[in-house]
């Protein structure tokens, strides 16, 4: 029969919440496998912002940092690959990857982040992160002042503007179809001029993922230097669910204030299982997290 290695625990997702994860752990001298495919949420943002002491970094060079860091503790390994599925067994769990590889850990750590679904608008993927944003704390400040659309509707588009607002003053609203908002929403708009647009749209024209304008489908074109962008995602990773890990009904991995999830021995960090995206709240979740897990393996073995 193959040998399979048995670790502390696995982090599948190397990037900001598993390294975290991985370091808490590490400095217990746990055993722990970090199995990362490589392709966190943000890569394709020049400067990541408001996460103190990098401000303004590359995020790869912050993920790179921290992984070195990570692993001078001698207890972790990478792996770079990607978990395909996951078993329970009498050690704890087993997970496969894609290049053939199977781990086994007493302990799961989810640390998978979440797959943005871009809207099917020519030029919107090019320019996601780029200047088309997600997030007035990661990236607002540095389009303050300037002409901005907010490509939403209802709640979240309303909620959007409330915060861009205070960065700038020269928003347009555009929902590319019928607008949904409350006449106590409209009057708030109205009283901040901020405009609402219902034309569908049909492209983003841009150089190098800088927008210059919006086309609509009318032929309509309309001039903005950033556009906030509220869309949907979706799990990255279908391992969590098929080991009995429940989603929330926004389509979060459920977790308790320790991070476990409702899988006995399992655990989330990071976007997976959580509403407050940013790098902060990733390292903040791990670092909780690789400590939960310290703790649930010390219990068991002290
Ligand atoms: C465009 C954009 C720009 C952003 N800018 C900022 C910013 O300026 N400041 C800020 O604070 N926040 C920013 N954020 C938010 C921030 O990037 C995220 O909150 C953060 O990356 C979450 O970290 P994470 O570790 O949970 O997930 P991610 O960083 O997304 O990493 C998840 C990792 O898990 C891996 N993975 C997934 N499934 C598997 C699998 N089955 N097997 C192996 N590996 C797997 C992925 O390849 C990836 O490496 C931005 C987000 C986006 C989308």
């Amino acid at each position: 029969m193959k040998e399979t290695p048995l670790f502390d625990a696995i982090v599948i997702g190397g990037s900001y919440a598993g390294l975290a994860a991985a370091m808490s752990l590490g400095r217990s001298m746990k055993t722990v496998l970090i199995i990362d495919s490589g392709k966190p949420c943000n890569r394709q943002t020049p400067h990541s912002h408001n996460f103190i002491t990098q401000d303004g970094e590359k995020p790869s060079a912050i993920a790179e940092k921290a992984k070195a860091q990570v692993l001078n503790y001698g207890t972790v390994k990478f792996h770079s690959d990607l978990a395909l599925s996951g078993r329970k067994n009498e050690n704890g769990f087993a997970i496969a990857t894609q290049k053939g590889g199977e781990f086994e850990a007493k302990k799961l750590i989810f640390a998978t982040g979440i797959k943005d679904l871009m809207p099917d608008i020519k030029g919107f993927p090019e320019c996601w992160g780029i200047s088309v944003i997600h997030c007035p704390y990661c990236h607002g400040y540095e389009f303050r002042g300037q002409k901005t659309g907010i490509m939403a509707n209802g709640e979240r588009a309303f909620h959007l503007a409330s915060l861009v607002n205070n960065l700038t003053d020269n928003i347009t609203i555009l929902t590319s179809g019928k607008a949904a908002f409350t006449e106590e929403q409209r009057t708030k708009l109205d009283r901040h001029n901020i405009q609402v647009l219902e034309k569908k749209i049909a492209e983003v024209d841009h150089k190098n993922g800088q927008i210059k304008q919006v086309i609509f489908e009318n032929g309509d074109k309309m001039d903005f230097t950033a556009v906030y962008a509220a869309i949907p995602f979706e799990q990255h990773s279908d391992i969590p669910v098929s080991l009995g890990c429940e989603l929330t009904e926004q389509g979060y991995i459920k977790v308790d204030n320790l991070q476990k999830t409702t899988a006995k021995g399992v655990f989330a960090c990071g976007d997976n299982s959580a509403m407050m995206r940013s790098v902060a709240n990733a390292v903040f979740s791990g670092n909780l997290t690789g400590a939960m897990v310290n703790k649930e393996l010390t219990d068991e073995q002290f």
